[in-house]
C-alpha cells in the first residue's frame, strides 16, 4: 500500500458500488427514475473551450452516455442536437436546460430511427437548426437480453439491428451530405463486440458490426478529412440496464466483476467522447476506444 495522499476527487469517491437495488422499468426507461441516479456530469463536468463553435447531433441523447456527452460538449462550446424516442421527454427537457445553461443552442428532435425516412429527417432537421453540422455521435442502442436463441424471436432481432446497425448506417449516410473536413463521427460499440455476454446475442452482434463499420468508413472518409471512432464502454450505469437489458440478479451485482469493483458513471466516459471530437485527436480514426473498469481485455 502507497503512503501517499489520496487524491481521487470525493464525488468519483462517492460512486456507488454494488449491490444495486432490483428495479425494473418498461423500455426504453428513464434515467430519472434510476436508483441511484446515475452521474452524466450535471455537477461534475468541467468545459475548457475544447469544441467551441462546433455543432453535434448525438441520438440516446437524453440519458446514459449520450447525455453525459452532450453536457459535456455544451460545456466546451458546442451548440448540440439530440435524439430520442417520444417516451423519453422528461429525461429530453433536462437535457435541453442543461444544454441551454452552459449557453448553448440545443435542439430536440424526438423520434424512431429504426425508420430510415426519420432518419434522413434527423440529420436534415439538425443541420438545418444548427447551421452545420460537424460533429455526429451515433450512440441510440437497443439492448433486451434473452436467455436462449430459442426465445430470441425475430421481432426482437429486427428491432436490435434496426437500432443499433441499420439507423447508424442511414444517420450517418445522410450526415456525410453536411459534414465539412475535420468533421468527427463516433459510434458507441461496446466490450460485448469482443466478449459477448450468452444473453445478449442479438446485441453483442450488432457491436461487433459497429466497430467493424468504424473501421470501414475511416478508410473511405480520410481522403475528404473526416475521422471515424468507436467508443467501446464496459458496464456504466444507465437506464439501458434496469429497462430488460439485463436479468434482475445481474442488475444487482452490475460492475462486481470490474477490476474497479463498480459500474462506471457516465461521466467518467464523456471525455473520450470529447477527445475524438477534438482537433486534439486530429490523427486518430477508425479505432476502438475501451474504458471499462480496468479489466485490460481489449
Ligand atoms: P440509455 O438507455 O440511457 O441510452 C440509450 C438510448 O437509445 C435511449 O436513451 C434512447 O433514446 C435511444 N434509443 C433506443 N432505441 C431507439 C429508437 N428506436 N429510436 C431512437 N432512439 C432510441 O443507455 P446507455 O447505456 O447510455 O446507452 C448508450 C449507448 O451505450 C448504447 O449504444 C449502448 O448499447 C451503449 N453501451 C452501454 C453500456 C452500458 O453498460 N450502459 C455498455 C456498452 C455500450
Ligand atoms: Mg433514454
Amino acid at each position: 500500500m502507497s503512503s501517499n495522499k489520496d487524491i481521487i476527487p470525493e464525488h468519483i469517491k462517492s460512486y456507488p458500488t454494488p449491490p444495486f437495488e432490483r428495479q425494473l422499468q418498461p423500455f426504453p426507461g428513464l434515467a430519472c427514475k434510476l436508483k441511484p441516479r446515475p452521474d452524466h456530469g450535471e455537477t461534475s463536468y468541467k468545459g475548457n473551450n475544447r469544441l467551441a463553435g462546433r455543432k453535434a447531433l448525438i441520438t440516446g441523447g437524453d440519458s446514459g452516455i449520450g447525455r453525459a456527452v452532450a453536457i459535456a460538449y455544451a460545456r466546451e462550446g458546442a451548440d448540440v442536437a439530440i435524439n430520442y424516442l417520444p417516451a423519453e421527454e422528461e429525461d429530453a427537457r433536462e437535457v435541453i436546460e442543461l444544454i441551454e445553461a452552459a449557453g448553448r443552442k440545443a435542439v430536440a428532435i424526438p423520434g424512431d430511427i429504426r425508420d430510415e425516412k426519420f432518419c434522413q429527417t434527423l440529420v436534415n432537421q439538425a443541420a438545418q437548426e444548427l447551421g452545420g453540422l460537424d460533429i455526429l455521435v451515433n450512440n441510440a442502442g437497443r439492448q433486451q437480453f434473452r436467455e436462449h436463441i430459442r426465445d430470441l424471436s425475430t421481432e426482437d432481432f429486427d428491432a436490435t439491428f434496426k437500432t443499433n446497425v441499420y439507423a447508424l448506417f442511414w444517420i450517418t449516410k445522410a450526415a456525410l451530405e453536411h459534414l465539412p473536413r475535420g468533421a468527427s463521427i463516433i459510434n458507441t460499440s461496446s466490450v460485448q463486440a469482443y466478449e459477448p455476454s450468452k444473453t445478449l446475442m442479438d446485441y453483442a452482434q450488432t457491436k461487433a458490426c459497429i466497430a467493424v463499420f468504424t473501421k470501414s468508413l475511416a478508410q473511405q472518409v480520410a481522403e475528404e478529412g473526416i475521422r471515424v471512432n468507436a467508443v467501446a464502454p464496459g458496464p456504466y450505469w444507465t437506464v439501458l440496464q434496469a429497462c430488460g437489458g439485463q436479468p434482475q440478479e445481474k442488475l444487482e451485482q452490475f460492475g462486481a466483476s470490474a477490476p474497479l469493483g463498480r459500474p462506471g458513471q457516465p461521466a467518467e466516459i464523456a471525455g473520450m467522447y470529447v477527445l475524438m471530437a477534438s482537433d486534439e485527436s486530429s490523427y486518430c480514426s477508425g479505432q476502438v476506444w475501451c474504458s471499462d473498469g480496468g479489466t485490460g481485455t481489449l
